[in-house]
């Protein structure tokens, strides 16, 4: 089939585009140091039989092309001009540069982002316009691995609003990266001014105390919390247990929930103190995973989505959870 012939294994080496007077002209990788002005009409006729060898590959001679080696051949599927070494007709397959920009473009699409440009420096990376609007530069094998569903697209610029918004939620501001570069920690200001490296995973969950002014998330109140949370983009209602200094700042902000996600809180129970609420949200999602592992949700259904590792679970479990908050809210101390 000439279709498929022509469809370039996105594996395969990329393509430089030419800009001539008509149409664009695609040029092997391999040659993209050729000057784009070597590649103009070449002036010499073009053997009869050498129209059914590119018929046979899916295309049509359109011209000669930089000197007596090469050809600019049109794709009879893409109508994309490619420029070929004439042996290729004979021994290889030719790849059509225009068909490899369409399957670049539909990869990309694939995995929610748009194709911008390919990477100057190394041929291997493309930068993309990824769904919050932020640009960013990968590699084209992982664009494979993020539509077989292997891995997802996290944008570094908001991966750091995120933290930003964590950090605010607790009272401390993200001032950067760890100076001890430590990459599970970050170098935070605490509102008293003093600075402080905390590893990020704590600040997600509220759990830094100040070594300068000693204020400790331990000893502040804090809530447990059942919630919805529905996500239509996978088709998924799901119930969260948790504990939060502040619900609905950590929804709200430290979740890093889609836009679309709707959630709603079902109920709320004070605890006296963050410690206690922790010991005892921990203790009762550890009996829930293991009385019930069926409907713990996997991660991997909504990694891209939510932004914790475990405490998700299916909507049946609501009135197990619920007894679970009946027996905390029966064993915290009266004040
Ligand atoms: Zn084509
Ligand atoms: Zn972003
Ligand atoms: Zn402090």
């Amino acid at each position: 089939m000439q279709k498929s012939s022509n469809l370039p294994d996105a594996r395969n080496g990329p393509f430089v585009v030419i800009r001539d007077k008509s149409a664009p002209l695609y040029i092997p990788h391999r040659s993209r140091n050729v000057a784009p002005d070597m590649w103009s009409d070449y002036p010499l006729s073009i053997p009869d039989h050498w129209h059914d060898l590119a018929r046979a590959k899916g295309f049509r001679i359109d011209r000669r092309v930089r000197d007596r080696g090469h050809l600019a051949l049109q794709c009879l599927t893409c109508g994309a001009h490619t420029a070929v070494k004439i042996a290729a007709l004979r021994t290889s397959a030719v790849r059509c540069g225009g068909c490899a920009a369409q399957l670049r473009d539909a990869n990309a699409q694939d995995a929610d982002l748009v194709f911008l440009r390919r990477d100057e420096n190394d041929h291997h990376y493309g930068v993309f316009r990824a769904a919050c609007g932020h640009e960013v530069r990968r590699q084209f094998a992982l664009i494979e691995r993020v539509r077989a569903g292997e891995t997802g697209i996290r944008c570094g610029a908001c991966l750091v609003a995120r933290e930003e918004a964590e950090a605010r939620a607790n009272g401390w501001e993200r001032l950067g990266a760890d100076p001890k570069g430590n990459p599970s920690y970050r170098l935070y200001r605490h509102k008293c001014g003093h600075k402080q490296r905390i590893a990020r995973a704590n600040m997600r969950h509220g759990q830094c105390d100040c070594s300068r002014c000693g204020e400790s998330w331990s000893s502040k109140p804090s809530t447990i919390y059942l919630a919805r949370i529905v996500l239509p983009e996978v088709g998924l209602e799901v119930l969260k247990f948790g504990y939060s200094a502040n619900p609905k700042l950590r929804f709200k902000h430290q979740l890093g929930l889609s836009k679309s996600a709707r959630v709603t809180m079902l109920r709320l129970l004070d605890m006296p103190t963050g410690h206690l609420a922790c010991s005892e949200e921990k203790a009762a999602n550890a009996r829930l995973a293991r009385d019930y592992p069926d409907s713990v949700v996997p991660h991997s259904l909504y990694a891209d989505l939510i932004n914790v590792c475990s405490e998700i679970y299916t909507l049946d479990l609501l009135l197990r959870i619920e007894q679970e908050m009946d027996h905390i809210a029966a064993r915290i101390p009266t004040r």
